[in-house]
């Protein structure tokens, strides 16, 4: 769904839309490792590590952990990542 929405934004010459576009796609990729990391050790009767999320609030990247120094995604500084517990 989403490359087609990048290709028509680029053909609007519309940077921004594609970026965000990007993002999301970038984000929708770390989601659905993170979700399958969680189901693989559910599936293996392991417990989840106990680590906080860190969530940057300009592209939703989510890290498990710590911040990085810099969202990877999109460039925003870690510090302003929300911590969730
Ligand atoms: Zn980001």
């Amino acid at each position: 769904m989403y490359p087609g929405f990048i290709e028509k934004a680029n053909e609007d010459e519309n940077e921004r839309a594609q970026k965000s576009f990007e993002w999301a796609n970038a984000v929708e990729e770390i989601h659905y490792k993170m979700y399958q990391e969680m189901l693989k050790q559910i599936k293996a009767k392991q417990t989840p590590k106990d680590e906080p999320y860190y969530v940057c609030p300009v592209c939703g990247n989510t890290v498990a952990g710590n911040a990085p120094d810099i969202c990877p995604i999109c460039g925003t500084p870690g510090s302003k990542f929300k911590k969730i517990e």
